[in-house]
């Protein structure tokens, strides 16, 4: 009989987003094995998850959990959960809109026990994105966010920020920076 035992240094459990970039970072020590079991097969030729534009047609298909949500009384009974079920995870499936966090929430996070998650460590890593994180632009400004954001702003006096991540944060109504 073929011998299929092996021996890893580590087994990481789920090859999505987070299972991905833990195995990549550990493998960046030639001296280091490490195994990934994924539930979902590999995305190499499935242009219906590299293809980005497509993302909504992987919700329900056979790339998705698709966890159902349980049975309510009064309605919202059949909210779709989707849960990728490939190698990359929900990263796969996902729009990769990404945004920077308030500087107020990262040093929340930190005070509540993440240390070295402030917002003055974090910065470097923001350096090394390779998308950019800008203000959404006027002719890609949604009508009724927009509608929202304008009635927030005359309506209840609330103040209107253009660029949250580009001062230090006051409260107030506008459009976030995102990468999109
Ligand atoms: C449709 C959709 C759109 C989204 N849009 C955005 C967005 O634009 N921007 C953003 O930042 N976030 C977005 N998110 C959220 C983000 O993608 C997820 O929060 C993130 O990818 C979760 O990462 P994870 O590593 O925790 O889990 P996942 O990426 O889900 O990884 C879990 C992996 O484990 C595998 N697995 C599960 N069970 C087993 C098992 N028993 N054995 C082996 N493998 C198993 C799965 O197949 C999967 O590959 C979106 C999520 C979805 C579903």
């Amino acid at each position: 009989m073929p011998d299929h035992t092996h021996e890893f240094d580590y087994v990481v459990i789920g090859g999505g987003t987070a299972g991905s970039v833990i195995a990549a970072r550990l493998t960046e020590d030639p001296d280091v094995t490490v195994a990934v079991i994924e539930g979902g097969p590999s995305d190499v030729g499935r242009d219906d998850v590299l293809t980005l534009r497509r993302w909504m047609g992987l919700l329900g298909g056979d790339l998705d959990y698709d966890y159902p949500t349980t049975e309510q009384p009064r309605g919202n009974s059949h909210i779709r959960h989707s849960r990728a079920r490939v190698l990359g995870g929900c990263s796969s499936h996902n729009t990769l809109i990404s945004f920077k966090p308030l500087p107020s929430d990262w040093d929340e996070w930190e005070r509540a026990g993440a240390e070295g998650w402030g917002a003055v460590p974090m910065e470097p890593y923001f350096a090394r994105l390779k998308n950019n994180i800008v203000s959404v632009d006027e002719k890609d400004r949604n009508a009724i966010a927009r509608d929202f954001v304008d009635a927030a702003e005359t309506a209840l006096g609330v103040p209107r920020v253009e660029g949250f991540n580009e001062k230090p944060f006051t409260e107030g109504v506008g459009f976030f920076d995102l990468a999109y």
